[in-house]
């Protein structure tokens, strides 16, 4: 075939195909330009999943009539002039595609009034060819309803899923935007039935109610304001889930820039790297984080439908994210007690505590507190009164042992489980990480041991000579895969090192692929494993207390190094609900 320029209709339905991908699309870009128009009110319906129709109404600007045509064709924005103006953008929309891109592919009916004009007008587009205006009396805004999408593009229309499927992807543009302009209201009706309003009252956290269940959103932590001093004109701000609530997936993980939704695999990592070891390796958690910053950091213009954006500095905005996540994580506070702080339990005999608190299950607890069962008690977002205290356990009375394996004890907040290893592995955990300040409490040999691990692991073992050392061992290479160890670490107990140490370096040797990144803290959370208490072991009643204050020195007291719970809270107001005393 010869090279022909293409005519404007070809041309135009394949540029719409780089925009309107789905009916999902066309809602977003819809949505934009509401938005983009100041609108407080928008309002989409769809039929048949978005192939019969959509229609998006909103109380924004509207367009002059004498304008209205113009909006319809590519390239034809009011949203900038010069190429400068990419420079700094603050509007969603900038490129003057969507509206013609959607017209090229379905029947378009545009009804717009300028606040400043006294009548409206009316425009019906097909395939992209206007068929006729006229004057109509409506209210100030616009009204873009688009019907039988891709009706000429077959090719599109067979990609197209089920109604459902449509609908919730049409869903999740709503809910994202409303979460995104937390001061616009939104409506989404589906088949004429309301399925999703937001409050449009500004407060966010009410948004987010109405996406997730009320026992997620109980567990989601409301991201902590906090300057980065090294990008102070950047701000970090959303939702995070605690790590008591997490997902198979990263597909949870939704980032805002300046209130766009985007996609950036780095940013998301940026997240997952802030929960560190406080989720399983295989989980992801849940998170709404918006960033914002000045528009000349951000360039918008990299990607067909906006989904992507690049940053200026790219190392500063993944800092920054990872510290406001972090930060969050181990600054809010499980509202367990408001009488007892942690730091006064921690310290003295277990007596006096007893006596701190004598009526506990009688107590009003706060509502937080008063939920299902779960790993970790975390205020709503709303319950942004209670006190920061890194979400340590409040002091603990231990009341007995259960299948060997489980701790019962009682707290200010009802009733606890400790899990004995996992509780055990994070005490070792924090104690090892400690080293460098604190170092671990050595047992020393009588006599130096010659330990035989065998070419094969000794390599490994040289290898992390030094993190071996931090754990309480001290040992000295003796040469053909030999080692002299002088002394162990005093939590190993009479446990045979020769057994301990080549168990932990076969562990290590299976792990190594997978934590190539992380060695070093790969081999802290074997030898944890290695050497906790097991489950099976039966614990005197003062080895239980001990436990437990160790427990509640800890940081991160609620998980284990791998991830897993260590405690399971039932509250006083949860045993009451139970035994129907409320
Ligand atoms: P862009 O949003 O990139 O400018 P569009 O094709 O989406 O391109 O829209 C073209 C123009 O039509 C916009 O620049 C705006 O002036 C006008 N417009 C579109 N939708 C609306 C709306 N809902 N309210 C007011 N003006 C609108
Ligand atoms: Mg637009």
């Amino acid at each position: 075939m010869p090279i022909r320029i293409l005519p404007p209709e070809v041309a135009d339905k394949i540029a719409a195909g780089e925009v309107v991908e789905r009916p999902a699309s066309v809602v977003k870009e819809l949505i934009e330009n509401s938005l983009d128009a100041g609108a407080t009110d928008i309002t989409v319906e769809i039929r048949e999943g978005g192939r019969r129709l959509i229609r998006v109404s909103d109380n924004g600007s509207g367009i002059p009539a004498a304008e209205a045509p113009l909006a319809l064709q590519r390239h034809a924005t009011s949203k900038l002039r010069t190429a400068d103006d990419l420079e700094h953008l603050t509007t969603l929309g900038f490129r003057g595609e969507a509206l013609a891109a959607i017209a090229a592919v379905s029947r378009l009916t545009l009804v717009t009034r300028s606040v400043g004009e006294p009548v409206g007008i009316e425009l019906r587009v097909e395939g992209g060819t206007l068929l006729g205006s006229r004057p109509m009396a409506a209210p100030p805004g616009t009204v873009l309803t688009v019907e039988g999408l891709f009706w000429n593009v077959p090719a599109r229309l067979k990609f197209l899923r089920s109604d459902t499927t449509e609908a919730g992807h049409i869903g999740h543009v709503v809910t994202r935007y409303a979460l995104a302009f937390p001061e616009v209201r939104f409506s989404y009706l589906n088949e004429g039935r309301l399925v999703f309003r937001s409050p449009g009252n500004g407060d966010r956290q009410q948004v987010l109610l109405r996406l997730l269940d009320a026992e997620s959103t109980r567990q989601m932590l409301t991201i902590a304001a906090d300057p980065d001093p090294l990008f102070p004109t950047i701000s970090v701000e959303g939702f995070v889930s605690a790590p008591s609530l997490h997902r198979a997936n990263r597909g949870s993980i939704e980032l805002f820039v300046n209130r766009r939704l985007i996609q950036d695999r780095n940013l998301a990592f940026a997240v997952i790297q802030a929960y560190h070891t406080l989720l399983p390796g295989d989980r992801f958690p849940i998170a709404f984080v918006f960033i914002s910053l000045p528009p000349e950091e951000v360039d918008v213009n990299v990607h067909p439908t906006k989904a992507e954006v690049r940053f200026r500095q790219a190392a500063l905005v993944f800092r920054a994210v990872q510290r406001a996540v972090h930060r969050t994580l181990v600054e809010t506070a499980p509202v367990v007690n408001t009488l007892t702080t942690p730091a006064e339990g921690r310290e003295g005999p277990i007596g006096p505590r007893e006596e701190a608190y004598p009526t506990q299950l009688s107590m009003n607890l706060p509502p937080a507190d008063a939920g299902m069962m779960s790993s970790a008690v975390v205020p709503a977002p709303s319950s942004s009164s209670a006190a920061p205290t890194g979400g340590r356990l409040p002091p603990l009375r231990a009341i007995g042992q259960v299948a060997a394996a489980y701790l019962v004890a009682e707290g200010p907040g009802g009733l606890y489980l400790i899990d004995q290893h996992a509780a055990h592995e994070r005490i070792l955990y924090e104690t090892i990480l400690a080293a460098p300040r604190r170092p671990v409490a050595q047992q020393q040999l009588l006599e130096p041991v010659a330990i035989e691990i065998g070419t094969r692991l000794a390599g490994l073992i040289a290898e992390h000579l030094e993190t071996l050392r931090q754990s309480g061992f001290d040992l000295e290479p003796f040469g053909n895969g030999a080692y002299l160890l002088r002394a162990v670490p005093a939590f190993m107990g009479r446990q045979d090192p020769q057994h301990v140490l080549s168990d932990v370096a076969e562990s290590l040797a299976a792990e190594a692929d997978a934590v190539a990144q992380d060695r070093e803290q790969a081999l802290i959370r074997v030898i944890c494993k290695r050497l906790a208490i097991k489950a099976g072991q039966v614990l005197s009643l003062r080895e239980q207390a001990e436990l437990l204050r160790q427990l509640e020195a800890c940081e991160n007291p609620r998980t284990c190094p791998h991830g897993r719970p260590t405690v399971l809270h039932l509250s006083a107001a949860q045993l009451e609900r139970q035994f129907g005393r409320e």
